[in-house]
């Protein structure tokens, strides 16, 4: 008998690919079929930099198709790749099963959508094909996104998702609340972008009705109030925390591992790990500051500067007068690193993170501290999570001239690491969230379950 044959779509961006890979990697470990969607430019990308390909076997099927900007154009401007996709992709993914489905004993018995791709269910509805929609990030980032009509109708925000008035929301009393100007879609700095992205919260409003399942890389024992909402919405997660130390794939850039052989001359428990995810942009004096402040911490560190992490750092990087001579071995700084590896090292003591929800997650399965510095939309509330109801970490607080200067950091660092307060909290969720994905665990109970739908095709 044929293999149930999945095809899995994620939104184009490092974190979504990243996740969605990770369940992939679930559904061929069950003996499932996978064909894996990314657009023509990512695949590049992803492909190029994946280091480990034959632990996948041949279950694994990466394709692409195109989102619709030609190579050369900037995909960073979010209001025109958004546009692209909605215009471009659906009928070139209906292509992509169609021709699948031509072939022999291989049709497509289901399409698995990144929530944020919700015309991917659409497509798939159309077709016939079995659906589930997969949401990577925060129940409670989806639980600000499905509740615009909401918003609307409480007039914060106007009928295209542009912000009429700044207010707290609670979304429910138990969950943390959240400023409407990080409304994901809201944080954009121009009108055109923010439409274009409420157009894409409209169609996965309308994908989490149409969709048979709806699962995401969360548990109810990090964010039960957030569940209550969304009753169809089932947790699989956090997917890494099954195989802690498993290769991770998808990345967009190269992993530079000689950090792991850095990180084995290290003291257990003694490394501060600085990362900010993949598009987190600093400026010069901030990025100047964040050097002087690991400086100042006198521990080991190892800080991810991305290429072109600030304006000035697309060839030339930056550091203080004299920095790297005075630093020497204790601090090593890479452009991308096996990220998850890091977190699972003993040497490590702490993540200086910008809260993205996978580093979240990373941070949180890995029983970690945080000190947190987000930037941007859902990663604010994120650290909400993380220093007020879970109890795992400290805010980085900025000073008047909007900056986080070197004695902060020096001063949060000693706070975090001194004494057992953060680091015992974190191993407590960190056993708690291992359970949940554990067999009798209900994520794995759910992953099991979804499994069993999907082969019963
Ligand atoms: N990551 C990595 N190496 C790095 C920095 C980040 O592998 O040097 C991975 C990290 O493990 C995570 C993803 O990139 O899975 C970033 O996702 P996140 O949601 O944290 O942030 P975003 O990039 O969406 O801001």
């Amino acid at each position: 008998m044929a293999k149930p044959h999945v095809v899995v779509i994620p939104y184009p961006a490092q974190s979504h690919v990243i996740a969605t890979m990770e369940l992939s990697q679930r559904l061929v470990q069950h003996g499932i079929r996978v064909t894996f969607v990314n657009t023509d430019f990512n695949h590049k990308l992803v492909t190029s930099n994946w280091l480990d390909k034959e632990s996948f076997g041949d279950l694994l099927q990466m394709v692409s198709i195109p989102d619709g900007l030609e190579p050369w154009e900037d995909r960073s401007d979010l209001c025109k790749l958004t546009l692209s996709i909605m215009q471009t992709m659906p009928h070139k993914l209906e292509e992509l099963i169609e021709t699948i489905n031509k072939e022999e004993g291989s049709k497509v018995s289901c399409v698995i959508a990144d929530d944020c791709m919700g015309w991917a269910i659409k497509v798939a509805k159309k077709m016939g094909i079995r659906r589930a929609a997969f949401w990577p990030a925060s129940v409670a980032t989806l639980a600000s996104m499905l509740s615009f009509q909401k918003l609307i109708d409480d007039g914060i925000i106007n009928e295209k998702g542009t912000l009429l008035k700044e207010q707290i929301i609670q979304l429910s009393e138990t969950m943390p609340p959240m400023k409407s100007e990080n409304l994901c879609w809201v944080c954009f700095k121009d009108v055109a972008t923010i439409e274009a992205i409420f157009l894409l919260v409209k169609e996965a409003e309308e994908a989490s009705r149409l969709t048979e399942w709806f699962i995401c890389n969360s548990t109810t024992e990090l964010e039960a109030a957030a569940f209550c909402l969304f009753p169809k919405l089932l947790p699989i997660g956090p997917l890494l925390a099954s195989n802690r130390l498993a290769d991770q794939v998808g990345h967009f850039w190269q992993e530079d591992r000689t950090c792991l052989t850095w990180l084995d001359q290290q003291q257990p428990c003694s490394v501060i790990y600085v990362a900010f995810g993949s598009f987190t942009l600093f400026n010069q004096t901030q990025f100047e500051e964040l050097a002087l402040g690991l400086e100042l911490s006198n521990r080991p560190f190892l800080w991810v500067v991305r290429p072109g992490m600030t304006k000035e750092t697309t060839s030339n990087y930056n550091y203080p007068d004299g920095y790297m001579e005075r630093v020497g071995a204790r601090g090593r700084i890479v452009s991308w690193a096996p990220q998850q590896k890091v977190l699972a090292h003993p040497s490590v003591a702490c993540f200086m993170s910008h809260c993205g929800w996978n580093s979240t997650i990373e941070g949180v399965t890995n029983g970690l501290p945080f000190l947190c510095w987000p930037y941007f939309a859902d990663q604010f509330h994120n650290e909400s999570y993380i220093c007020d109801i879970w109890k795992t970490g400290l805010r980085l607080e900025k000073d008047e001239a909007e900056i986080i200067t070197r004695g902060e950091i020096r001063t949060k660092v000693e706070e975090l690491l001194n004494g057992e307060t953060y680091t015992g909290k974190a191993l407590d969720i960190k056993e708690k969230v291992t359970r949940s994905v554990r067999e009798g665990g209900c994520s794995h109970r759910n992953l099991n379950n979804f499994i069993d739908w999907i082969k019963d095709k």
